[in-house]
């Protein structure tokens, strides 16, 4: 029914179920930070491709030592890109570099610090088990194994691991084109000089930076007047994003446009207001289709706090979804700090620090201000602790679970 405010779970779980997945382009490896894969990378070739040394030191055979000290001859050496020209024979060792090739015949490496050497020999006095300090092909990839999984965030690790199979480009998904649009006759950009009754227009700078930090191409698309004609016009040519943000308008006063160009524009409503706090007058929707796929039009509350909190619950899963990132949310438990009295019967989320106790992690409030307009709460915050709605109050110490922001 609209009007009716649903819980926040299942507000989530209608955005996700209307997102398209974007597709997938190749990108040099070189550029893939922050990307996300489109399909399992596989390994052509065993990683280690060689048993090497992982010492410097003399490729051995094992059967040659042991018990006593024995004298071997040293017939040639193996360092790291040139392989030895021979194989050492019964009696014989190979110099060798760590991460050299260790020879066929020799099955072991005796480190420099455990040999003496004497002109054209060397003289060890310790056994060797095979295999010792050797790192043996395939150890950390076997050849056609899943180097890395597709709807991996690929960072540092992800591009070292893909650099060491050789992989020039990547097939990733495209990244989402968000526009970011906000109303109200009562906006200042910057720079311009304050007039009575304004305020600066926070959230889009907010949003789009939000959008970014979610590996978005995220942009401004326009200030938008509080008249019907404006705020239709202005949403109209930002229809061809992926995803297009609002703010702003979206309530039930007179000089609320939003959801009513939404429905001239042929946006269907998925959801209009959420059980919670802040961000109660929330809109979502899906555009007509074009071109194969739907944009996700999202429609949210002009307060600062507000807009930021609807953005990281219902937006952020949406951009982790289309480009093939895992939405669900990672949730810790923590204990409160202070005591906490909620006002509204809805879900409540407080803007907390985590901070690691040997008891687990402690939320406080980033500051006791907590109203959707005191958009300095969300400094340091490093999570949203949520008040179930079922709850009226939760005491100090008491277990809450907090989001990551
Ligand atoms: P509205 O959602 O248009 O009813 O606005 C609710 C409150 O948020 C009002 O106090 C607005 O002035 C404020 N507001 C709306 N848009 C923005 C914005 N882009 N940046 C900062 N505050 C805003
Ligand atoms: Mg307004």
């Amino acid at each position: 029914m609209s009007g009716q405010a649903i819980p926040v779970a299942m507000a989530c779980d209608l955005v996700l179920s209307a997102v398209t997945p974007l597709a997938a382009e190749s990108i040099p490896i070189d550029e893939c930070l922050g990307r996300v894969s489109a399909g399992d990378v596989r390994a052509e070739a065993p990683v280690p491709g060689f048993d090497n040394s992982a010492m410097d030191g003399f490729a051995v055979r094992s059967a040659d030592l042991g018990g006593d000290a024995v004298r071997l001859r040293i017939v040639g050496e193996s360092r790291a890109g040139h392989p030895a020209p021979v194989e050492p024979q019964a009696g014989e060792v190979v110099r060798i570099s760590t991460g050299a090739v260790v020879p066929p015949g020799a099955d072991a490496v005796v480190p420099l610090e455990e040999a003496l050497e004497q002109g054209e020999s060397v003289l060890i006095e310790v056994g060797v088990d095979p295999g010792k300090h050797v790192r043996r092909a395939g150890e950390d990839l076997a050849a056609g194994a899943v180097a890395v999984a597709g709807g991996s965030l690929l960072g540092a690790a992800e591009i070292a691991v893909l650099a060491s199979i050789g992989k020039a480009a990547v097939s990733c998904s495209r990244r989402p084109r968000v526009a970011v649009l906000s109303g109200g006759d009562e906006l200042l950009a910057p720079g311009e000089a304050p007039v009575p009754g304004a305020i600066y227009d926070a959230n889009r700078f907010g949003l789009v930076a939000m959008a970014r930090e979610a590996g978005s191409e995220a942009y401004f698309a326009g200030a938008m007047a509080d008249t019907p004609a404006a705020t239709r016009e202005a949403i109209r040519s930002a229809l061809d994003a992926d995803f297009v943000v609002v703010t702003g308008g979206v309530s039930v006063g007179r000089h609320d446009h939003v959801k009513g160009a939404l429905a001239e524009l042929g946006v269907e409503q998925l959801f209009w207001r959420v059980a919670l706090r802040p961000g109660g007058p929330t809109w979502a929707g899906v555009a007509p289709e074009f071109e194969g796929r739907r944009t996700l039009v999202f429609g949210l509350p002009g307060n600062p706090v507000s807009a930021l909190v609807t953005f990281r619950l219902f937006v952020q899963p949406a951009l982790r979804a289309a480009t093939g990132l895992d939405p669900r949310e990672t949730i810790v438990t923590a204990r409160l700090a202070e005591p906490f009295t909620k006002a509204v019967k809805r879900a409540q989320y407080l803007r907390c620090r985590l901070e690691p106790t040997a008891t687990g992690w402690l939320a406080s409030l980033t500051t006791e201000r907590q109203g959707s307009h005191v958009l300095t709460s969300m400094l340091g915050a490093d999570g949203l602790a949520v008040i179930p709605a079922e709850r009226d109050s939760v005491a100090a110490g008491e277990e809450v679970e907090v989001l990551f922001l």
